[in-house]
């Protein structure tokens, strides 16, 4: 083992011996003159009984003088890491852990799958709807951290958009997903849910929704800090096909006599509802909408659980394809 090179205060070398790979880190402080050689030794049970008779072929040895006592643990971590900030591939990080294994850390788990087991997120239950909450603010702030340093602590203003839509999951029965997603517009725009409801058909209480507008309406007033600076969130806008979108208005939907919502014209049912006139219409805006100026348009004794965001009700709810 080349260790004894009193010149270096922290080495790193890589050695390949009868094509066995053998990672030396040396760290060594200089003490009083002296060359204190600190190392730590990964657990290698299989290669115990060999370092024990003096055999040093086949040992891997971790030696660090910065963190002499770190835990075994802290490789599954930085591995964990390093997976999920590469986007690394399960069968490529599987085959990295076999390697590992081979190489003596049996502590590693065999697969990426196991490794990267997250704990069991506790969902809540309430009006027939199940729901999980990753909220929005640890969510922005979880996605700004996943960009460059050097990008990311410039960026004091976001511009984000929400998306909401029902997935059902199953031919046989009703039940679907309702995630909430949010996509935060920088280069490149990145994505992440905020919520994930799952119901029986179509939700009867928008309360999940409910709990993301509140903290999202206090983000927008307010900002959020990170780090040292506080950033100020925009809504761009709210996107969602035209059932959720009615859903999430609280209006009458998009085949209703008063479905339209950009402009108050009454529907003509022509085996589908129509609407014909083209021309010097009258469009809704934020506050007809607010003040109901068409009861017929809304849905009885139910109000939007956007409507305390200060943003155009009319024009910030934009359809998907
Ligand atoms: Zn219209």
């Amino acid at each position: 083992m080349p260790l004894q090179d009193s010149g270096l205060e922290n080495a790193v070398t890589g050695e390949f011996d009868n094509d066995e790979m053998r990672f030396v880190i040396i760290g060594i402080n200089a003490v009083n003159g002296d060359t204190l050689l600190q190392h730590t030794k990964a657990v290698d049970t299989e290669n115990m009984d060999k370092e024990s008779s003096g055999s040093n072929t086949d040992e891997v040895f971790f030696e660090n003088t910065a963190n002499v006592n770190m835990p075994i643990d802290n490789l599954a971590e930085e591995l964990k890491k390093w997976i999920i900030g590469y986007n690394i591939k399960h069968n490529a990080a599987d085959a990295l852990l076999k390697i590992l294994r081979d190489r003596g850390h049996k502590h590693l788990p065999f697969t990426a799958k196991t490794l990267l087991k997250t704990d069991p997120v506790e969902s809540q239950m309430a009006s027939g709807v199940e729901c999980v909450q990753f909220g929005v603010t640890e969510q922005l702030i979880m996605c700004l951290n996943r960009y460059p340093y050097n990008y990311a602590r410039d960026i004091i203003e976001l511009e984000i958009s929400l998306n909401v839509d029902g997935l059902p999951l199953f031919k046989s029965t009703g039940k679907s997903f309702w995630p909430v997603l949010c996509t935060v517009h920088l280069k490149p725009a990145s994505t992440f849910p905020l919520a994930i409801a799952l119901t029986e058909a179509k939700p009867k209480s928008l309360d999940f929704i409910k709990v993301i507008a509140d903290e999202l309406n206090m983000i927008l007033m307010n900002g959020f800090s990170w780090g040292e600076t506080t950033v100020t969130v925009r809504l761009r806008c709210i996107t969602c096909d035209a059932p959720a979108k009615a859903m999430l208005k609280c209006i009458k939907q998009f085949s209703g006599y008063y479905g339209c919502d950009k402009c108050p014209q009454k529907g003509n049912w022509e085996g589908r509802m129509m609407y014909q006139q083209v021309h010097v219409l009258i469009l809704r805006d934020d506050v007809s909408f607010r003040e109901q100026h068409q009861p017929e348009h809304h849905q009885e004794n139910t109000v939007s659980p956007f409507s305390d965001l200060q943003i155009d009700m009319v024009k910030s709810c934009t359809s998907a394809a």
